[in-house]
């Protein structure tokens, strides 16, 4: 007996027809005791199974109710009912496992509405709804987007590591890593942890960013990307942060910053296409879904656009680069900001943006994705390289409509004095960065790179608005329960 996928035989189903197929999954609904929507996860298209009363034994019946795990072997047909080209005919069907149906209605996968909010506090059970079921396929798609992306432009795929040495990798709050038993620290003489009796023999954190060793792969392997869990320690609970991310950081020997954001561009564009040609039925969902959310909101909050025509648009428009100087200016003159309508109010140039500037910017001043470059020094990372002017870094921000910086990245300061000088002002060890400045003695080059949150293009590509929703076990203060 043929075994076969939902998706399969949804999509080339004139190869099985009138043949007999073995297919499982869970039940969705169970109509007029005769119609069984069944849904394997493969697509979001449930299977109508028909089930002819006669040939089963009432217990079989009896117990198909909602979520209940079947295998069913039956023949493939065309479909005389509206809503579906095929379906099967039952001839054997079996229970596969345990349902506690009186449990049911206690959990979120009982068939009717659900808050987002009660569905993260059963995010092992959010797999099995439709929603998530479209939300978790296109993260897969695109998680394989990004790979197929550099692997045609001829990178190599480098795994840094997760647990470093590195104090500050310049961009965010660490979590620590030790074997210590907490009880009893080992303190050295000035009463500070004796990190030489740990594990590593030196104090170890969680990664924030896979860069600095990327760089030195770069710096021989040419162009390379990361792709992988990053943690951060930052105690903010805002719909666009977790503590446990997934990022992608190509970096690529002798690229300037232009260079850069062409490739940031490309990227993001072929990723954005992909789920489009990819995952059309998964999209078909998610953009019935935002325009209900829509529907939901005040008038003037609205989306102009469909998710789906947001996501064209993205595609074929080119994204504006403007400078943060330009930026501070537009925003210095906006209406926003002089009606004191910014929770920050913009004053002077060197400031940092906050999220509101920057959908401003996105949102109401340019309607389209925006790269932002050339950054004061002074709230940019050591790395960055330093331009003529002495006072702004070759940095870039890739803003997007509703999301805000969905990409940060940068030309890399390669001239070894410069880059000590920097580290010597900000306090920052030598000793502990001897690696990464070597890179600089021998043959440096020009290189740039950048960092991508995957779950930020996610919440984008999905039209989803919280970043809980779009990785499947959130990890943010206080919560890591499974
Ligand atoms: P933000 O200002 O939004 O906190 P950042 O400037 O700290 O971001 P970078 O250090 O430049 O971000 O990291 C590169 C990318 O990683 C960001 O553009 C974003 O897509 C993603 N990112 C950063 N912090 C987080 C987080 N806590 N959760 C999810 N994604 C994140
Ligand atoms: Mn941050």
């Amino acid at each position: 007996m043929e075994k076969i996928i939902i998706k399969e035989l949804l999509s080339r189903y004139g190869k099985y027809m009138h043949r007999n197929v073995e297919v499982s999954g869970w039940v969705r609904a169970f109509r007029s005791q005769r119609f069984i929507s069944l849904s394997d996860g493969s697509t979001p298209h449930n299977l109508q199974v028909v089930v002819d009363p006669e040939s089963f034994s009432q217990e079989i019946i009896r117990n198909i109710k909602i979520a209940v795990s079947l295998k069913i072997v039956g023949e493939v047909v065309e479909s005389p009912g509206a809503g579906q080209s095929v379906e099967i005919v039952a001839k054997s069907i079996e229970i596969l496992g345990d349902h506690f149906s009186d449990e049911l209605e206690k959990t979120v996968l009982q068939p009717k509405k659900h808050s987002l909010e009660t569905l993260r506090v059963q995010a092992h059970l959010r797999f099995r709804t439709q929603l998530f079921g479209a939300i978790f396929r296109v993260r897969s798609a695109l998680s394989f987007a990004i790979h197929e992306f550099f692997r045609k432009n001829n990178f190599f795929y480098i795994h840094t590591p997760i647990i470093t040495g590195v104090d500050a990798e310049g961009a965010g709050e660490m979590f620590g890593v030790t074997h210590f038993d907490l009880r009893s620290v080992p303190l050295g003489p000035e009463g500070a942890v004796d990190y030489e009796r740990d594990f590593f023999g030196t104090k170890t954190s969680l990664t924030v960013s896979g860069q600095l060793e990327a760089e030195t792969a770069a710096m021989g392997l040419g162009r390379v990307y990361t792709f992988g869990p990053t943690f951060r320690a930052e105690n903010s609970n805002t719909t666009r942060h977790l503590a446990e991310f997934w990022m992608v950081e190509p970096e690529v020997a002798f690229n300037t910053l232009e260079d850069n954001i062409d490739l940031a561009e490309a990227f993001l564009k072929y990723c954005i296409s992909y789920v489009l040609e990819h995952c059309r039925e998964d999209l078909e969902l998610l953009d019935k879904r935002f325009l209900d959310d829509q529907k939901a909101k005040p008038e003037k909050d609205r989306a102009k656009e469909g998710l789906m025509e947001k996501l064209e648009n993205v595609v074929k428009k080119r994204f504006v680069r403007v400078s943060y100087t330009e930026a501070i200016g537009i925003l210095l003159r906006s209406k926003e900001n002089k009606k004191g309508k910014f929770q920050f109010p913009i004053d002077s140039w060197g400031m940092d943006l906050q999220s509101e500037h920057e959908r401003y910017l996105v949102e109401k001043h340019f309607e389209c994705p925006v790269v932002l470059f050339d950054y004061p020094k002074d709230i940019k990372a050591f790395y960055m390289r330093l331009n003529e002017d002495d006072r702004t870094v070759a940095a870039m921000d890739v803003l997007f409509p509703g999301i805000g910086e969905i990409i940060g990245g940068s030309q890399r300061e390669e001239r070894y004095e410069v880059l000590r000088a920097k580290m010597k002002e900000i306090g920052m060890e030598e000793k502990e960065l001897w690696w990464y400045l070597d890179t600089r003695k021998f043959g440096s080059v020009p290189h740039s790179g950048f960092g991508l949150g995957l779950e930020r293009l996610v919440l984008f590509v999905t039209g989803m608005t919280n970043i809980r929703d779009v990785i499947p076990f959130p990890r943010t203060p206080k919560s890591a329960g499974f």
